[in-house]
């Protein structure tokens, strides 16, 4: 593979046009990126949240660690197109047409929207192709069943914690559907509406029941106005051992999740798209 500049905010040219192809191809576009030869704002952002996903230091500096990353996570795609009978020639880790022709062609015949992107729907077929394994035709649910059995005990000891110290807290969210997943990231972008999320269907924890939402319940009603009561849940929540939104960091977008708490068994959406499993 040839020897790439190291590029950061501001730089322009072939180089910056060929990093945005990869990170948009490879659906980092949810903040609006485009594909311009100019190393922008929004550029910087996916770069960081890149860098974040890929456990690299989040400077938005694209140096030899963040390339290497970058065209590895292209020739993982290109190498799987050519093993199962779409090729595209060369294995080089730079989305070009051909590997966009070839994506089209594999999203085409199994049924996926044609567009060239590598969508999380577009790789779980990849790497998962058994929908049952992967989740994605499962219906949204309530029940902490729907979850997987360790997240599932940690939420039971969530509640009970909670209801200890004085909180009363029920579910809003475990299991949610991948259509349902969709949904909410059009909205704010084809749908009316603020952005609520950068993820699309299986690309959200709750799409694998690794994550919950949850929320205060007072004087029989859902209590979203008491910042207190969610913060205080943030702090029991983490106590046991589970992620919280509240300290949610996003470079593109910034969403503060206080209904949240996941737990990843440190693998990330991506990773578990691509097959691997919680342990
Ligand atoms: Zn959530």
């Amino acid at each position: 593979m040839p020897t790439f500049p190291t590029l950061k905010l501001y730089y322009e040219g072939s180089y910056v046009r060929i990093l945005q192809m990869n990170l948009y191809d490879l659906n980092y576009r949810y903040n609006g990126l485009q594909v311009t030869g100019k190393f922008d704002i929004l550029t910087y952002e996916v770069v960081r949240d890149f860098q974040v996903e890929h456990k690299l230091v989040p400077d938005g500096i694209v140096g030899p660690i963040t390339w290497t990353a970058i065209l590895n996570q292209v020739t993982y795609i290109q190498s799987k197109l050519n093993s199962i009978n779409f090729p595209l020639g060369n294995v080089d880790g730079i989305f070009g047409a051909k590997t966009t022709m070839a994506v089209k062609n594999f999203q085409s015949a199994n049924n996926l929207l044609v567009n060239g992107i590598v969508t999380p729907r577009t790789r779980q077929k990849l790497f998962n192709p058994n929908p049952e394994i992967n989740y994605s035709n499962r219906p949204s649910s309530l029940s902490l069943s729907s979850l997987n059995p360790y997240v599932a005990s940690l939420a039971e000891r969530f509640l009970n914690l909670c209801t200890k110290n004085g909180l009363n807290v029920i579910i809003i969210t475990a299991f949610r559907s991948w259509d349902e997943q969709d949904i909410l990231y059009a909205q704010g972008r084809t749908a009316p509406g603020n952005i609520v999320t950068d993820a699309q269907g299986g690309d959200s924890y709750h799409n694998w029941g690794l994550a919950f939402d949850s929320a205060p319940f007072e004087n029989g009603r859902v209590a979203w106005d008491d910042s207190a009561a969610f913060n205080e849940m943030g702090v029991l929540g983490q106590q046991i051992g589970l992620e919280w939104g509240g300290n949610w960091t996003s470079y593109a977008i910034s969403l503060v999740d206080t209904p949240h708490f996941q737990y990843t068994f440190g693998l990330s959406t991506e990773q578990l798209l691509n097959g691997l499993k919680p342990a």
